[in-house]
């Protein structure tokens, strides 16, 4: 059994103090939740959110690092500080990270590989913007970035790794895939682990949809076979949709 995650992108939102107002207000409405909970804010807020967190259910992640452990690498935070400051997640490869700041897939790579050598959870996205969609070449888009993004890897444990599918469409759009098409594209990336990594990865591996999830629309995701939960961007500000979404 697969158990879901929810993880929330907090994105370029919320100061240190107005991190730990909303963690505060979130534990009472989550702590029941059968799923898996993390909270992914600011690099500056990680410290105050780890010790606000303590003794709760809810989990904390970065939204970025670099694969380097330390040097000269101005602006950077690696795996190694990280780990020192408790933090358990990370968001690598978001399509923002992607498309404004130019990651590729081999600088993804990287960093997963990184990650997972330091012990992290890394939560892997991927997924294909629209006019790669309309144009029907989403599948090779998607075995693109698994073949990039997971290269060299074959020998690596994989039991921390999280997978991400999130259409560029649908990121702060409104515009939500269907149930049935999140799932074939979930469906379409555990087929490709399964090729690639064997049955145990495949069978193992939480592979999330994420694009405009909100309370609305949880369940219905939720319920389908190959989506293993969600990660959550603007409806992860607001404390009563986030938690009517983890507890869905
Ligand atoms: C995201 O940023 O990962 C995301 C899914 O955003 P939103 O939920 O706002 O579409």
């Amino acid at each position: 059994m697969r158990r879901p995650v929810i993880a929330g992108n907090w994105k370029l939102n919320k100061t240190v103090s107005e991190a730990v107002e909303l963690i505060s207000a979130l534990k009472p409405v989550v702590k029941d939740a059968a799923a898996e909970v993390v909270i992914c804010p600011t690099a500056i807020c990680l410290t105050e959110a780890v010790s606000a967190v303590g003794g709760t259910n809810i989990g904390v992640g970065a939204q970025n690092m670099f694969h380097k452990d330390s040097g000269a690498f101005t602006g950077e935070i690696s795996p190694v500080f990280l780990k020192a400051a408790n933090v358990e997640y990370v968001i690598l490869g978001h399509s923002e990270r992607r498309q404004y700041f130019k990651e590729t897939d081999a600088d993804i790579n990287k960093k997963v590989i990184a990650a997972l050598n330091h012990g992290l959870k890394p939560i892997l996205c991927i997924g294909e913007t629209l006019e790669e969609r309309e144009g029907g070449t989403t599948f090779e888009v998607i075995t693109t970035q698994i073949d990039g993004s997971m290269a060299d890897m074959k020998e690596m444990n994989l039991d921390n790794l999280i997978i991400a599918y999130e259409p560029v469409w649908a990121i702060g759009t409104g515009k939500t895939a269907t149930k049935e098409d999140a799932n074939e594209v979930i469906g379409f990336i555990r087929k490709l682990l399964r090729e690639r990594f064997g049955d145990k990865v495949a069978d193992a591996t939480r592979i999330l949809y994420g694009g405009s999830v909100k309370a609305s629309n949880a369940k219905e995701l939720m319920e389908m076979p190959e989506i293993d939960g969600a990660l959550v961007g603007g409806a992860s500000l607001d404390v009563n949709e986030f938690a009517n979404i983890v507890n869905y």
